[in-house]
């Protein structure tokens, strides 16, 4: 029984019950209803969230951890998220499947993991020579591109959510020159996804290595190059003591994009503020990821740059050419595939070739020239 109900009980018994405290103790107990908010004030839901990253991830990790602290706080305690890290609750790439089935109502990713299940999925992460972190958010928060992401998850029961950017990544490490298209020939290098098959059209070998075995890979030369992320992630694999030069840019990931997603049901079981709490929060981690990969990754090739015997140097325009034109081939073909890709695709390309006149006057000149 309820205090406000007990209280009317006694007040009833005692005979002191006049109209105007009646009425007051019955609107106190229907403070369970909804307001005009559709919200009750004490409702309590515990989530789950599985994440494709190691646990304690730098940055990304970190981000779903700072993620579930503010939606905890903005909640006043009525949203607690879990974060598990990948292999904790299921296994990483499992993560997709888990929030569709409802092991968990959250997860942590980057969408091309599943573009095994979804080929247009790709696309909401980036492809080689696709849109940088600034032009994919302007995309799908103003562009377009999140209504075509929403309308893809929802076949899967899932609601995604920007989470994040890398920035342009670096185009890798080497312990060959790559001065022409040539030196690509027989180059065995872990390069994922779309990327990959750019290499290989360039005449190399994309190598399939998961995180924990690059490196040894690289020292055994079982491949003889890796890209992986920028300096700040780089370094904490240390691949600067094996490896000779560091190429850039990263052509082959320009901006990826992370994501959140949720399983719909869950969502919708939320009352508004809460689903407008987590909408919101992921919003704030959509900047934080970019801008701590930024800010460190800047102070990362300063750290680098000062490593003996590390040449640091760009691809000649004539390999970034060879690359274009070998992404783009490879690109419409992938997308040629599957519908919904397609349409994907003609949304992010015709975007693409919009904004890239705009930047040619703004982006490009105050870096070239400022
Ligand atoms: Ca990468």
């Amino acid at each position: 029984m309820t205090q406000s109900r007990k209280k009317f009980l006694k007040a009833l018994a005692a005979g002191t019950l006049g109209l105007p405290l009646a009425l007051r103790l019955l609107l106190g107990e229907g403070q369970a209803q909804k307001n005009e908010y559709g919200v009750t004030s004490n409702e309590r839901y515990d989530w789950k969230m599985v994440t494709t990253w190691p646990p304690g991830f730098p940055i990304l990790g970190e981000g779903c951890e700072l993620l579930a602290d503010l939606i905890r706080k903005m909640s006043n305690g009525r949203l607690n998220i879990e974060v598990y890290g990948g292999g904790e609750l299921v296994p990483a790439l499992e993560s997709f499947t888990a929030v569709r089935q409802g092991a968990a109502e959250m997860g942590s990713g980057v969408s091309y993991y599943w573009s095994g299940t979804a080929p247009a999925a790709q696309f909401f992460s980036g492809y080689p020579f696709g849109l940088n972190a600034q032009q994919m958010n302007a995309w799908l928060l103003s562009g377009g591109g999140m209504e075509l992401w929403r309308e893809l998850y929802a076949d899967y029961g899932l609601i995604p959510f920007a989470g994040g950017n890398t920035g342009v990544q670096m185009g890798g490490w080497y312990n060959r020159e790559i001065n022409s298209v040539a030196d690509f020939k027989g180059l065995k290098m872990r390069m994922p996804g779309l990327g990959g098959r750019v290499l290989e059209a360039l005449g190399g070998t994309p190598v399939l290595l998961a995180g924990g075995e690059i490196y040894t890979g690289l020292e055994r030369g079982v491949i003889d190059a890796t890209e992986w992320i920028g300096p700040f992630h780089d370094h904490t694999m240390g691949f600067h003591q094996i490896a000779k030069y560091y190429y850039y840019p990263g052509w082959h990931e320009p901006g990826t994009n992370f994501e959140f997603f949720v399983n719909k049901e869950a969502y919708d079981q939320l009352p508004p503020d809460l689903q407008t709490i987590v909408e919101v929060a992921t919003h704030y981690i959509n900047l934080y990821t970019l801008s701590s990969f930024e800010a460190k990754n800047a102070e990362y090739l300063k750290i680098l740059s000062e490593v003996k015997g590390l040449s640091i140097r760009g691809f000649s325009p004539e390999v970034i050419d060879a690359a274009r034109k070998a992404a783009k081939t490879t690109i419409e073909d992938f997308a040629a595939k599957d519908a919904f890709a397609g349409r994907v695709y003609a949304s992010v390309s015709q975007f693409k070739a919009n904004i890239a006149a705009w930047g040619d006057l703004t982006e490009k000149i105050y870096y070239n020239r400022m």
